[in-house]
């Protein structure tokens, strides 16, 4: 069995080597929807959709109303810190792959106990950058 929450987050970015419009800075209405595939207790839960939020929010409240920067855009890292504006550093360039990836890692990091103790397999995480475009990818508990 599956259940999923959504998640959503507006924030600023941009790649630096894109050739097209994605250059410059510009914003996103993020949404995120992170699956767990697991079976069910015995109150008929996958997880309860309280602790996923519990697990998610702290996550989002960082990166919403943020510009996300990557770690090599020197000139944007350093205009936000010394503006004190809020920024989401990551170690690589903010495509919707790479947010898709690294917020899987860190929910499996951050809670992998609480998954474990739930019976969950695999976690998936979608991050759609458009309503029409997303990255997709997932992982399996050991
Ligand atoms: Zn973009």
């Amino acid at each position: 069995m599956i259940v999923a929450k959504r998640f959503n987050w507006e924030a600023a970015h941009r790649l630096p080597w894109h050739e097209g419009k994605c250059k410059q800075i510009h914003g996103h209405s993020y949404k995120m929807i992170v699956e767990f595939d697991g079976e069910l207790n015995e109150k008929g839960m996958v997880v309860d959709f309280n602790d996923i939020k519990k697990m998610i929010e702290p996550i989002v409240k960082q990166i919403d109303h943020a510009t996300i920067i990557s770690s090599n855009d020197f000139e944007l890292k350093e205009l936000f810190e010394a503006k004190s504006w809020k920024y989401f550093l990551l170690p690589f360039d903010s495509t919707a792959e790479n947010l898709c990836n690294y917020f899987l890692g860190l929910i499996i990091e951050q809670h992998k106990d609480l998954l474990v103790a739930n019976r969950v397999k695999e976690v998936g995480v979608k991050v759609f950058e458009t309503d029409t475009t997303y990255a997709y990818t997932k992982a399996t508990l050991k």
